[in-house]
């Protein structure tokens, strides 16, 4: 096994008094789409907030590349190599499809992705590249997120419920993108509602329950 490139150890998060995660162990390495799953309600997200930075872990190391995460701002967590692709993913709405893919990206530390590269994973986002991205449809807007966050450079990305709500030829085409993203050795954790993808996909799956990693393994295991 080759050294993760993302270690989260004994995170502890939570909103207001409710504590949701109650000490969450977790890997992730180079090349590897780790598979997070649980029941609605579990803490799947806070997880990959706490991680990013969103919110503020109580406790807890969030190590990337050896480098200590946790407490620092989301900004910075980015751009040392943690991308996040969040659930509810707003592009600019008043920007262009192509200037959402240009702006504000100083690229991180990981493989520096170009946006022709972007164009070849989703061609249906060259089509739309003068289009107001307002009006892009729910599987445009999420090939967009993932495509910024991949130009931004990072080593691991955090994906949150990439394919809610989309057909299943977008779906298709995310799963294959995904699995050349960790073939260029970035690491991906998922979480995805679609088990049929997680087993698809993950090299590892992770159960989250009662603020903890209950069980890890092999898909199938
Ligand atoms: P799903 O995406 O299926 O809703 P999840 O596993 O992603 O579930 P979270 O969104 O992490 O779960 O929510 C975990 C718990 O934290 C839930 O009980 C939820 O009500 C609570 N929670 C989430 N966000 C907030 C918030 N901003 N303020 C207070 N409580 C929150
Ligand atoms: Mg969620």
């Amino acid at each position: 096994m080759p050294e993760p490139v993302l270690d989260v150890a004994g995170l502890e998060a939570g909103y207001g008094h409710s504590r949701i995660l109650r000490g969450v162990d977790l890997t992730v390495g180079p090349g590897e789409i780790v598979g997070l799953v649980g029941r609605n309600g579990s803490g799947r997200s806070t997880a990959l907030k706490a991680m990013v930075g969103l919110l503020a872990p109580s406790g807890g190391s969030v190590r990337l590349g050896g480098r200590e995460m946790a407490g620092r701002p989301a900004h910075a967590v980015v751009r040392a190599g943690l991308a996040y692709v969040p659930e509810d993913r707003q592009p600019f709405v008043n920007l262009t499809v192509a200037e959402n893919l240009r702006l504000g990206l100083q690229p991180g530390p990981g493989r520096r992705w170009r946006v022709d590269e972007m164009f070849e994973f989703f061609p249906r986002l060259r089509e739309r590249a003068r289009t107001r991205a307002g009006v892009l449809s729910g599987g445009e807007q999420q090939m967009l997120a993932l495509a910024r966050s991949l130009l931004g450079g990072p080593r691991v990305i955090l994906v949150d419920e990439p394919t809610e709500g989309l057909a299943p030829l977008i779906v298709a085409r995310l799963v294959e993108v995904l699995r050349t993203v960790a073939a260029a050795g970035i690491g991906i954790l998922l979480v995805e509602q679609r088990l049929t993808i997680v087993l698809d996909l993950a090299t590892r799956i992770a159960v989250l329950g009662h603020g903890r990693v209950v069980h890890e393994g092999p898909p199938g295991d």
